[in-house]
């Protein structure tokens, strides 16, 4: 069992809280989007209000180990701080050792102290023990509210909580379990998935077990070349691996067997070279002239699928159905995004992967008009291919 902060007496107690607060920065530093900050707005405040401090800590970029001042968390304690302008917030200069302790121990209830980046230390990837044990030292109970890093088995996600007493999942990590799990445990039906994406090879496992829990998977993005090459189609010079035909095949006669529509795309906006100005026209998928490569779903298609989802009890989208950075071939992506936002409307439960699929569902305006947007991309694909996640099972008493 799981239990969340908020049936948690943190009363007096420091809780020491996994965030993500990985925000996106431009080169002078600045924020350029603290969602992710925002969204942990209710586990801080879960925290605070009843007493407990809230110890926080993440990691931001890719020091690999090393002390990189750009990638240190301070601006982002002080941007957190005009966020929750009646709470102090306290910035500590590491996240480990006596200073912290410190820092930590000095703070009174209803306060906040933000570490400073875990991944400062290598031992923080590595989940050493030792850093793991440092770390518990600052708290009384361990929260994780971190979706984003729980498919790792980092010291702040995993071995941390082997050495603390309490411990549960914040406010976001338990929403992103339930809209996630009750998708696929307890589905409003039909249940439609969308898959796409650049590339076939880092979906098949999440086809694979979506196979056991959807009535219909459409395809479309770059992977969708495989799949009708695999069924002996000309693709032109669009995206295949071939070395991936004969799982796409495989695929195929599953989703027969077991009865799943796995539908393909009929019609393709296909281009003659890989950029937003190149020449284009609408073609056959599976008859895509030699040169020319299919950078979106068609029309027809678009509107088969669009219609597909209005009519679901529950979609879950993983993946771009098209080169959507690239505005001309944006169409397909957006069409569908915006049968999400109209399904949810007429009470479709709609379920935005993390990554690419919500990069462009708020890239379109649309992220508040569907029932959830996952805040991690990795952890979402795995939880959806039935893997438990370490920083899930870690909470699990
Ligand atoms: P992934 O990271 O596998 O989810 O793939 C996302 C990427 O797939 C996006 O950057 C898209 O531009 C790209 N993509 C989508 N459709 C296509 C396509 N038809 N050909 C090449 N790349 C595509």
């Amino acid at each position: 069992m799981i239990q969340r902060i908020d049936a948690v007496d943190v009363a007096g107690k420091r809780v020491l809280t996994r965030v993500d607060f990985n925000v996106p920065q431009d080169n002078t530093g600045a924020i350029t989007d603290d969602t992710r900050i925002r969204e942990s707005l209710p586990t801080i405040e879960s925290i605070t209000s009843r007493g407990g401090v809230a110890i926080l800590m993440s990691h931001l970029g890719r020091p690999k180990g090393a002390r990189v001042g750009k990638y240190s968390l301070q601006p982002i304690a002080e941007h957190l701080q005009t966020l929750l302008p009646q709470q102090r917030v306290r910035f500590a200069h590491d996240c480990i050792g006596a200073d912290v302790e410190a820092v930590c121990a000095e703070a009174q209830s209803g306060e906040i102290v933000l570490l400073e980046n875990l991944r400062f230390h290598a031992e923080e990837e590595s989940n050493d023990a030792a850093f793991s044990a440092q770390l518990a030292r600052l708290g009384d109970v361990y929260c994780n509210d971190a979706f984003g890093t729980a498919h790792r088995a980092h010291a702040s996600t995993a071995g941390v909580a082997e050495h603390i007493g309490t411990v549960c999942a914040g406010m976001l990590l338990d929403k992103e379990l339930a809209y996630l799990g009750s998708a696929l445990a307890n589905p409003k039906r039909p249940l439609v998935s969308v898959m796409g994406g650049s590339k076939i090879s880092g979906k098949i496992d999440v086809i694979t077990a979506l196979m056991d829990s959807c009535d219909t998977i459409l395809i479309g993005g770059g992977m969708m070349f495989t799949f009708l090459a695999a069924q002996g189609h000309s693709v032109g010079s669009s995206l295949v691996e071939h070395e991936k035909l004969d799982v796409a095949r495989e695929i195929l006669r599953v989703a027969a067997e077991r009865n799943v529509d796995l539908m393909l795309p009929t019609d393709t906006v296909a281009a003659s070279a890989f950029s937003n100005d190149a020449p284009s026209q609408i073609v056959d998928a599976t008859a895509i002239p030699d040169g020319w490569m299919g950078l979106d779903i068609g029309p027809v298609t678009t509107s088969t699928y669009a219609g597909t989802i209005r009519t679901a009890g529950t979609v879950v989208w993983n993946g771009p159905m098209g080169v959507f950075e690239f505005p001309a071939f944006a169409a397909g992506t957006k069409a569908i995004a915006e049968a999400m936002a109209q399904a949810t409307t007429h009470g479709t439960v709609t379920i935005v992967g993390g990554g690419d699929s919500a990069a462009a569902i708020s890239q379109f305006g649309l992220a508040s008009h569907v029932t959830h947007v996952s805040t991690g991309g990795g952890a979402s694909l795995e939880f959806l291919e039935g893997k438990k996640l370490p920083g899930v099972v870690a909470l699990d008493r």
